[in-house]
């Protein structure tokens, strides 16, 4: 058992929650440095923050009480919530982020995440199934954390949900098709958590609902379309999750 140490660096950008927290969402934090993620997830004018920011050599800052509603998340949705911040701890992680130089995750970092998660799990109740990325509950306007960022190696430590189901072939199902395949995967992304409507047609936004899955649980493709292998982990989660 090891014991969280923080860096306090308060941000006044938060409000009242209605309820405990029962969700983690993680972030990049998608600027040039650390250092200048940190002062604007604590400039007022900014009205952004998270309730922790990790840095690439480990360290962890606290910016928000868990207690509080932190403003991370924006407009989002997942299982049937709207108020993401409401419900919601919000982690910042320092990297560059796809606009800035993307890059892997510093081992350090994944570490001090991984301890930051068992601590904040000993404090809340939070379900695997509610350990998701920015872009997972808001796929139209978000990536991060990205492609690169380590969801097997959390889960394995006990953190999210992570599955390697047997090869699944079948035809990948894209933008522009209408069919009951379509209207069963949109079902399948409703049912685990994303706003994703089923409508039988495989819209710009279900694309992008495709690529928030793929970037968090098929993160070798990440293109929209959803070929059998990506089915066949959507459908393995749902297990998984219930
Ligand atoms: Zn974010």
């Amino acid at each position: 058992m090891t014991t969280m140490s923080y860096i306090d660096a308060p941000s006044s950008n938060f409000d009242a929650r209605n309820g405990p927290p029962d969700m983690i969402v993680l972030h990049y934090t998608g600027m040039p440095t650390g250092e200048e993620a940190l002062t604007r997830l604590r400039d007022p004018q900014a009205k952004v923050s998270s309730h922790y920011l990790v840095e690439e050599d480990g360290r962890v800052f606290r910016l928000v009480a868990e207690e509080r509603r932190a403003w991370h998340a924006g407009l989002s949705f997942w299982k049937g919530e709207r108020d993401v911040n409401g419900v919601s701890i919000g982690v910042e992680i320092v990297n560059p982020g796809h606009e800035f130089g993307y890059r892997a995750f510093p081992q350090a970092q994944i570490e001090a995440v991984i301890a930051l998660l068992a601590d904040i799990r000993t404090r809340w109740s939070v379900e695997d199934a509610r350990i998701v990325g920015h872009s997972d509950v808001a796929p139209d306007r978000k990536e991060d954390p990205g492609e690169l960022f380590p969801w097997k190696q959390l889960a394995q430590a006990g953190h999210g949900l992570w599955v390697e189901p047997p090869a699944a072939p079948g035809a990948p199902l894209g933008e522009g098709e209408e069919s009951a395949g379509v209207f069963a995967l949109q079902a399948g992304f409703t049912r685990l958590g994303y706003d994703c409507a089923p409508s039988g047609v495989y819209d710009a936004h279900t694309a992008a609902v495709v690529r928030a899955f793929q970037r968090h649980w098929r993160q070798e493709r990440v293109d929209g379309i959803a070929d059998g292998e990506t089915r066949a982990r959507l459908i393995a989660l749902l297990r998984a999750a219930s």
